[in-house]
């Protein structure tokens, strides 16, 4: 798969949708729903998992990814992303590092009044960590104080 069109985007929201009721929000019940497309032209679909321990909650869009990683994906195309808020909501910072990993370039499908949001993941995290922020593989240990 190329470039989806603004159908594949309605498509991979309507997962986004779907999926948002399957959510395990005891506590915040802040229900989120995400789909990831992968380059082969499959989408992967999570929701937000809480739990008791706070810390240990995860979002929709590590468990989508998480998801079409496990099924060997390794390129996407674009992420959606839904909520029960009117308002469109963006991934948290968390996600946005997980979902660069794989791509800063990666389409983030947000809902809007007339039709999906889109929006470059770079443009959510610039200036982001990445690869090139490490010493090289096998490179020289950092120096001792
Ligand atoms: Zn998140």
């Amino acid at each position: 798969m190329t470039e989806p069109t603004l159908d594949d985007y309605k498509t991979l929201l309507a997962a986004a949708e779907a999926v948002k009721e399957r959510a395990y929000a005891p506590y915040s019940r802040f229900r989120v729903g995400a789909a990831v497309l992968a380059k082969s032209g499959v989408s992967y679909s999570g929701c937000n998992v809480e739990n008791v321990s706070f810390g240990l909650t995860l979002c929709a869009e590590r468990v989508a990814l998480a998801s079409a990683v496990a099924a060997g994906e390794r390129e996407f195309l674009a992420v959606a992303i839904a909520t029960d808020k009117d308002e469109p909501v963006s991934p948290c910072g968390a996600c946005r590092q997980v979902l660069a990993e794989f791509g800063g370039d990666m389409v983030v499908v947000l809902p809007g009044k007339n039709g999906p949001t889109l929006r470059p993941l770079d443009s959510l995290l610039p200036s982001g960590f990445g690869p090139a922020d490490l010493p090289p593989p096998g490179g020289a240990p950092p120096p001792k104080e």
